[in-house]
């Protein structure tokens, strides 16, 4: 630890996001940086706590301690290196993870944390700007041959670590460019794909076989990609959307949130989008249908294409403004999130579940809602019923439905492969990550539903380490 009363000395400071006027009419990040002094000031306060809760709390198990006290230090490449040494990606979760170990913080009981996040961030894009983060191809290949399908951070991860252990690792991705969601659901405000380019450049430049525009399951059969690989990565996503079927859905203005976001990140890579397929928010009043971060990104979005209301609805009651005593600290907090976007002008309300889609001539133009109240039973269930007489209706000529997702995609690889699936529909592995099938993985939200950044990389991370200790056994076999 640097400074053992940096704690007490220096405040914590966030970088703050780019002012509101400004920022809704690009999609350019929101979030501002500190200069490297102030953000060495900011790891200084770092407590080096005897039990670090920060570290537990982090999926990655970043040690938050030690690189904190090596960047307060200034020694970027030994903070980088202690980075790198959990977390392949500090770049992506820099930016986007909600950050459970701040959450775990010990300062954040007085809500002081470290601003761990931010602090990751600074570390990763001072190391590229330093030079530090360069290609470390691996010195000898092993020979054996690994296809990881899915390049989201899940894929990315696993493919990362295989390739540098000496795997000849052939990344596959049905979309035009690699990143899953990275790139085509979160919004450039929030993570910039140049961000993705640049790292992915230095793992082609280590060896990775990047293979897009492949639809593994469909151009690829299941059993050639059992027959040409040693070991199969599945790291799919879980990308079948949640439907709302109520009465007026088959209605025109009416589309999931993924096929919304994916079309404007898509437009901002140069990609053009025919006219009559765009799906705009301009002079439009949006309803966004889900109360969560995919929402909130639809809110983000439609601000920026000039839309002329944003309201969001959720079946879910608004959660507390503060922790209550079910919820103390260190755990993650089940409290009232607002976030960039929402600040950007957005009117939202709970406790509200859809009844139908109102239109004309075929076009959505009113959702009619009604109030629910949530009561718990006698055995702690929580129960939902509708507030009898609360109907109401609000205008919406575009509604984008940004419920989740119920679990991977069946059709193609999965059915091609007849993998086990779990009993919500994902694919059944084990904590190693070994599947119902002999040489097939699986990680990412593949396995664990719609999660977070941070968890497909874990678990892309785990899994390489399950493939790469299998395939050292199968060597010592030959
Ligand atoms: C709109 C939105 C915003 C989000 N924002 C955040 C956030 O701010 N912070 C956060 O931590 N998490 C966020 N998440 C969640 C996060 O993005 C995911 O949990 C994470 O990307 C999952 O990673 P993954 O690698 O398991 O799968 P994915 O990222 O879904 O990647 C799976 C990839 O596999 C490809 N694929 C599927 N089938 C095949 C096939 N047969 N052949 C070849 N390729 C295939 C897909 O095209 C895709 O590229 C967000 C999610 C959404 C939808
Ligand atoms: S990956 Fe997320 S939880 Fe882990 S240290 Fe970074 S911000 Fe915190």
């Amino acid at each position: 630890m640097g400074n053992p009363t940096g704690f007490i000395e220096v405040a914590r400071r966030d970088a703050g996001n780019r002012p509101i006027h400004e920022r809704i009419h690009d999609y350019g990040e929101v979030e501002q940086t500190l200069a490297d002094d102030e953000r060495q000031l900011q790891a200084s306060r770092c407590m080096d706590c005897g039990i670090p809760f920060c570290q537990f709390s982090c999926p990655v198990s970043n040690t938050m301690p030690e690189w904190q006290d090596a960047m307060f230090r200034g020694e970027w490449g030994e903070a980088i290196d202690i980075l790198h040494s959990t977390n392949n990606f500090p770049e992506f979760t820099g930016r986007v993870c909600p950050a459970p170990c701040e959450k775990g913080c010990v300062l954040n009981i007085h809500e002081e944390a470290v601003t761990i996040r931010e602090n990751e961030c600074a570390v990763i894009e001072k190391a590229f700007s330093l030079d530090l983060v360069k290609p470390q191809p691996p010195e000898v290949r092993t020979g054996k041959t690994v296809a990881v399908i899915g390049s989201g951070p899940a894929g990315l991860a696993a493919a990362d670590l295989l390739n540098k252990w000496g795997h000849t690792v052939t990344l596959f991705e049905k979309n035009e460019s690699v990143g899953g969601l990275l790139r085509f659901g979160i919004p450039d405000f929030k993570l910039s794909k140049s961000v993705i380019d640049r790292r992915v450049d230095v793992m082609t430049a280590e060896g990775l076989i990047i293979k897009t525009g492949v639809d593994v399951g469909v151009d690829i059969t299941s059993e050639t990609l059992l027959k040409e690989f040693d070991a199969v990565c599945i790291a799919i996503g879980a990308m079948k959307p949640r439907d709302l079927p109520a009465t007026g859905r088959e209605q025109k203005g009416i589309y999931f949130a993924m096929d919304f976001l994916s079309q404007q990140n898509r437009i901002n890579a140069g990609t053009e989008i025919p006219e009559d397929q765009r799906i705009l928010a301009k002079d439009k009043h949006v309803l966004v249908i889900g109360g969560g971060d995919t929402g909130s990104d639809c809110v983000g979005t439609s601000i920026r294409q000039k839309a002329k209301s944003v309201t969001q609805i959720e079946i879910m009651p608004k959660p507390p403004e503060k922790r209550n005593d079910a919820n103390p600290w260190p755990y993650w907090p089940f409290t009232m999130k607002t976030s960039s976007s929402h600040e950007e002008g957005c009117d939202r309300h709970w406790n509200l579940t859809t009844k139908q889609f109102i239109g004309e001539n075929g076009h959505v133009k009113q959702v009619e809602v009604a109030e629910v109240k949530w009561e718990k039973d006698a055995s702690g269930r929580m129960n939902m019923s509708e507030v009898p007489g609360s109907n109401r209706i609000f205008n919406a000529d575009l509604v984008l439905l940004a419920m989740g997702f119920v679990h991977p995609v069946h059709e193609g690889l999965l059915a091609g492969l007849k993998v086990e699936l779990d009993p919500r529909g994902n694919v059944k592995a084990t904590p190693d990550k070994f599947t119902s099938l002999e040489k097939v993985f699986a990680a990412g939200d593949a396995v664990r539903g719609p999660s977070l950044v941070v968890h497909a990389i874990a678990e892309g991370r785990k899994m390489a380490e399950t493939v790469n200790e299998y395939l050292l056994k199968q060597e010592v076999k030959m």
